[in-house]
């Protein structure tokens, strides 16, 4: 479909804006020049934007893994170019899974650069050295990436058992600016099914935040992220919102935060650093990009229940 296809696009749009912030040194990525070889500038508002959403959701996965003891799994929906299971790999603080999901047109490109590049086949955990592929999914023994539509239930459903899930251990979800791309009522129904199937989880949600002005109107002129122009906008009204589509939808409780507020909880020495690594000429509008953006958390059980932005 012509919609999937720019959904798709995206994932070249926020590969390309991290490989330059990381470029800039504003957070490193070593493994991100495999999968996008090329990149353009990008204002500086947009590079601390990345480095605050990296850093955000950074700030959750390790919150995960000190509770689980690296013992739990986690599940990217919509990864699209995600290095994140090698930066974990090379911290020494891999899961027992992970697993990756994506339109399978985008995990054929991510399959066809993990195997072009050594480096990153060679960090595949595999006790028996075998790696299983196909043109779109790839399985080794604790990473799988899979091709599927995240609107179809029972097709997920089958694919995560292929990627041996266990939906009895401490469990990640992360969606990275992604559901704002599915529409309300299918978004709804996947929220709900993992709420059902995962008892002991935790879902970091990144995306759009006050999207309606005074007047009730959407605003779109000074968000970049074609999501906003897709059904679930109502989704993304505020952070009140945010958390409730959880809550209905079977998870025990939620939080969310602007990122605005994620920003100001990042380590000072760290703000200092990147905040010298480009000049700003109107701070204003930098603020304005983090308000209209938001980590939310949902939690299911009590390991994960109430964890806040605070770092640590
Ligand atoms: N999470 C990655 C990141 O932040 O770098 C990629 C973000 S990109 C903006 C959105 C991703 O969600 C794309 O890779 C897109 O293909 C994926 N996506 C959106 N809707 C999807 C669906 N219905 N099924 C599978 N993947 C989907």
């Amino acid at each position: 479909m012509a919609d999937d296809e720019g959904t798709q696009a995206t994932n070249d749009d926020a590969s390309e804006c991290k490989r330059y912030a990381v470029q800039l040194g504003y957070w490193n990525d070593p493994f991100i020049n495999y999968f996008i070889r090329q990149t353009t500038r990008k204002p500086p508002e947009i590079n601390r934007g990345y480095y605050a959403r990296v850093k955000g959701i950074e700030n959750f996965i390790n919150k995960f893994s000190k509770l689980s003891g690296g013992k739990g799994q986690i599940i990217n929906l919509g990864a699209g170019f995600d290095t994140l299971y090698w930066r974990l790999r090379d911290a020494g603080c891999s899961p027992q899974n992970f697993i990756e999901l994506d339109f399978p047109t985008v995990t054929a490109k991510k399959c066809y650069h993990i195997k072009k590049h050594k480096q990153l086949i060679d960090k595949l955990n595999t006790e028996d050295g075998e790696i299983r592929f196909s043109s779109t999914d790839l399985h080794a023994a604790n990473y799988h990436l899979i091709g599927t539509d995240l609107r179809h239930i029972s097709e997920l459903s089958n694919k995560l058992i292929q990627a041996e899930v266990d939906f009895n251990i401490p469990t990640l979800f992360l969606a990275e600016c992604v559901l704002v791309y599915i529409d309300s009522n299918a978004a709804s129904a996947l929220i709900k099914w993992l709420a059902q199937k995962f008892s002991n989880s935790l879902f970091v949600n990144y995306e759009q935040v006050n999207m309606r002005d005074k007047f009730g109107q959407v605003m779109l002129s000074n968000l970049r992220c074609r999501g906003c122009l897709l059904s679930g906008v109502d989704d993304c009204e505020s952070l009140e919102t945010q958390q409730r589509r959880f809550t209905i939808s079977g998870w025990e409780g939620s939080n969310a935060w602007t990122m605005v507020e994620v920003y100001d909880s990042l380590p000072e020495s760290e703000r200092i650093r990147i905040e010298r690594v480009e000049m700003l000429d109107e701070r204003e509008l930098l603020i304005q990009l983090l308000q209209h953006y938001c980590i939310a958390v949902a939690w299911n059980g009590t390991m994960f229940k109430n964890l806040s932005i605070a770092q640590g």
